[in-house]
């Protein structure tokens, strides 16, 4: 490849398509956390005093972002920042993901906290998926509900201000689509930056990578030589999400910078439909006390779906 176009000295590792942008390995990776400092700014994720808890589960996402961020926060000492790894009880997969979040937090010297599935609600998502007889609900429904709890108590225990996840621009806009093919549109408003459902018992979530391409965070990992586990869950995603990767995958190939089209679309659009949707007004769980929009919440339904609440 050729020079870096920013400094114009060193060889380039990287062309980046949807800006024309020919990086060398140091540029690169200050481009990648100057954009996490942008989109942070961008959306005002963190105050300088806030307490941060990181979602590790010890994939190549979270595992770079809790270096980004360990990076980004070393200039305000005032803050805290944790890692948490929920074990969902999969075996031999997240056993081995505990593994490289241990290893990374120990590395960075951050307070790492770990919790699980079976600790919370007395299975393991192995136990639950032998449970499961409604098919139309997967391992991951099951499991995408119950970390979400996992991980907002978690914080709320830490005392942290803010819960950082390491969705992705990939994650992110694939998401936008299977909602649209869902047909489930108003669920849009919730696929965005920042969180915020006001609510004492609910931690405010922040995505500090959703403007970060997934090829990038990769990119990233492997140039700073962070070790992660790349091994996927053996229930890993629905057929339709792999569909709505593949394809954004061949848009971008082919019409470079769609995914961040696709992005800054739902930017424009969310305003309009957070007004149409009707707000909804949280109570606490009848069962287990939670924050909820109806009388059982979301975890509680499931768990009582499987009969073991
Ligand atoms: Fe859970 Fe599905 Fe992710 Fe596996 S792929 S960790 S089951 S959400
Ligand atoms: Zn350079
Ligand atoms: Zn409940």
């Amino acid at each position: 490849m050729s020079t870096c176009t920013l400094c114009e000295k060193r060889e380039a590792v990287f062309m980046r398509p949807y800006s024309g942008e020919r990086l060398c390995r140091r540029c690169f990776c200050e481009s990648i956390e100057n954009k996490v400092r942008a989109t942070i700014s961008r959306y005002e994720m963190f105050q300088p005093d806030d307490n941060i808890m990181v979602g590790v589960s010890g994939g190549k996402d979270s595992v770079t972002l809790l270096h980004i961020l360990t990076k980004i926060e070393k200039k305000f000492p005032d803050a805290t920042l944790y890692a948490v790894t929920v074990d969902e009880g999969i075996k031999g997969y997240r056993d081995e993901a505990l593994k490289f979040a241990v290893e990374n937090c120990r590395k960075l010297g951050v307070k790492h906290v770990v919790t699980s599935f079976k600790q919370m609600y007395g299975y393991g998502l192995d136990e639950l998926v032998n449970m499961i007889e409604e098919k139309e609900l997967t391992p991951c429904s099951y499991c995408g509900v119950l970390r979400r709890r996992a991980l907002n108590t978690a914080a709320r225990e830490a005392g942290v201000e803010k819960l950082a996840t390491a969705h992705n621009l990939d994650d992110e806009t694939q998401t936008m689509i299977l909602n649209i093919l869902h047909g489930d549109v108003l669920r849009l408003t919730r696929v965005k930056p920042v969180l915020t459902v006001v609510h004492p018992k609910l931690v405010p979530r922040v995505k500090p990578f959703c403007e970060v391409p997934e090829r990038e965070v990769a990119l990233y990992a492997y140039l700073k030589k962070i070790e992660f586990q790349s091994v996927p869950c053996p229930y890993a995603g629905t057929a339709l999400r792999n569909d709505v990767r593949a394809i954004l995958n061949r848009l971008e190939g082919k019409h470079a910078g769609t995914k961040f089209t696709v992005f800054r679309s739902m930017e424009r659009i969310r305003p309009a439909l957070e007004a149409m949707a009707e707000e909804v007004k949280l109570r606490e769980c009848n069962k287990c006390g939670e924050p909820t929009g109806s009388e059982l919440c979301k975890p509680c339904q499931m768990l009582e779906k499987l009969s073991i609440a």
